[in-house]
C-alpha cells in the first residue's frame, strides 16, 4: 500500500469520525468514498462513520471489483455513478442528515434546483443541487439517475432519503455535505417566510470570483 493511500484512509477514518460525532450521520447511516489512482475506498457495509477502522476500509479496482478490505456499503454505485461522470471528483459524501433529508421530503421544490441559493457559501461549494426521484435504498436505478446527469451537477438529493455530494478531495466533500445540511436547515427554518435569495448576477459573480462547482 502506498503512503498516499495510508494517509487517505486514516483521513477518512477522521473525517467520518467527526461527521458522526456531530450529529450528521447516526447508528450505521451515511457511505463515504475517495478516489485513489487505482480504484477507491469506500466505507464497508454496515459500519458506522463514527469508528471505521483503516486497515478494514473497503477497496475497489478500477473496474468496481472489491479488492481488499471488508465488503463496501450497498450504496457503492451512487459513489461509482459520481466517480465516473464527474472525473475531477476525488470523493463522495452520501448521509442521511437530518435537514437534508427533511427538504428531501418537501412537495413543490424544483427538482432541478431544489435548494435555493440563500447564501454565497451554498452557491461556491455546493452549487445546484438535482433532486432524484424516490427508489428503495440499494437500488441501482439510483446509479443509472445519477450516470444520467452526466456529471451536471456535483451534489444531488434522494428524494425521502438524502444528499449526496461531491468535492475534489475528501475534505471538500464533507466541507460541500456540511454546507448542504446547513443550507437545508435555513430552508426549513425559512418555510412560509418571504424570502430573500441571491440574484442570478450576485450567483454569476460568485461564479465568476470562485469558479464553477
Ligand atoms: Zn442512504
Amino acid at each position: 500500500m502506498t503512503e498516499a493511500e495510508q494517509h487517505l484512509r486514516h483521513d477518512m477514518v477522521r473525517l467520518c469520525r467527526s461527521l458522526f460525532d456531530r450529529g450528521f450521520s447516526v447508528g450505521s447511516a451515511g457511505n463515504v468514498s475517495a478516489k485513489l489512482p487505482d480504484g477507491i475506498l469506500m466505507t464497508p457495509t454496515n459500519s458506522t462513520l463514527g469508528s471505521l477502522e483503516a486497515e478494514r476500509i473497503s477497496k475497489l479496482d478500477a473496474a468496481g471489483n472489491h479488492v481488499s478490505g471488508d465488503k463496501p456499503s450497498k450504496e457503492v454505485f451512487l459513489h461509482q455513478a459520481f466517480h465516473e461522470t464527474r472525473p475531477d471528483a476525488g470523493a463522495v459524501v452520501h448521509l442521511h442528515s437530518t435537514w437534508a433529508t427533511a427538504v428531501s421530503c418537501l412537495l413543490d421544490t424544483d427538482p432541478d434546483d431544489c435548494i435555493p441559493q440563500l447564501t454565497p457559501y451554498v452557491v461556491m461549494r455546493v452549487g445546484r443541487v438535482k433532486q432524484l426521484p424516490y427508489v428503495k435504498p440499494g437500488d441501482p436505478r439510483t446509479g443509472d439517475m445519477i450516470r444520467d446527469l452526466k456529471g451536471a451537477y456535483s451534489a444531488v438529493l434522494l428524494a425521502n432519503h438524502g444528499p449526496v455530494v461531491t468535492g475534489k478531495n475528501l475534505f471538500s466533500a464533507v466541507c460541500a455535505a456540511e454546507e448542504l445540511e446547513e443550507t437545508a436547515k435555513l430552508v426549513v427554518a425559512l418555510q412560509g417566510k418571504r424570502t430573500r435569495h441571491l440574484t442570478d448576477a450576485q450567483v454569476a459573480e460568485l461564479r465568476a470570483t470562485f469558479g464553477q462547482i
